[in-house]
């Protein structure tokens, strides 16, 4: 089954997530999300995307993107992650979307290389190293976890010019193909 995406401006996206007990059984709700992922066609989903506040990440992870994935894992699933990042590498720029607040792109300066350890499904633990693109889109996605936003990290100029669409999200006035809930749904 697939989650509609939490849109921006619910309480939940900027909450801190809280870590999955140990041998919790989230292969199903994996599944979904990336089920959900794929549909939105999105390379990085966080739970609290759907509606859920806990740590968990589901995100696009292969060879071409950067290094340290394998071709054989182009899907991640990521537990109670615990990132740190190489602060001796220069921050890149990039546009990064999100799709809890759609059409909206936003510069963020993200480290290139991270150290990552997390639990797979099975609760195996993992300690990984990335570069480029899945070392950006995992440090998209563990903002979510934090109640981060890259809408955070635009200039206050860009803030401004975006204080609008922001809110007509918040209010389900978007053009988005794949299923959403809004914030205004619950009235
Ligand atoms: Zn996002």
């Amino acid at each position: 089954m697939t989650y509609p995406i939490v849109a921006y401006g619910d309480p939940i996206l900027r909450k801190q997530a809280v870590a999955v007990e140990k041998d919790t059984d989230v292969r199903k709700l994996a599944r979904d999300m990336l089920d959900t992922m794929k549909l939105a066609q999105g390379v990085g989903l966080a739970a609290p995307q759907i509606g859920q506040s806990i740590r968990l990440i589901v995100m696009e992870c292969r060879t071409h993107l950067g290094e340290g994935c394998k071709d054989d894992e182009s899907k991640k699933v990521l537990i109670n992650p615990v990132l740190k990042v190489d602060t001796s590498v220069a921050l890149t720029n990039y546009e990064e979307g999100c799709l809890s607040i759609p059409n909206i792109l936003i510069e963020v300066p993200r480290h290139e290389k991270v150290f990552v350890s997390y639990f797979d499904v099975a609760w195996r633990f993992h300690e990984d190293e990335w570069a480029g693109l899945p070392a950006r889109i995992l440090q998209h996605e563990y903002d979510h976890l934090q109640g981060t936003l890259h809408i955070d990290y635009a200039s206050p100029l860009k803030k401004r010019l975006i204080q609008r669409r922001l809110a007509k999200i918040s209010n389900g006035k978007v053009n988005v193909f794949y299923p959403m809930r809004f914030p205004s749904d619950k009235l």
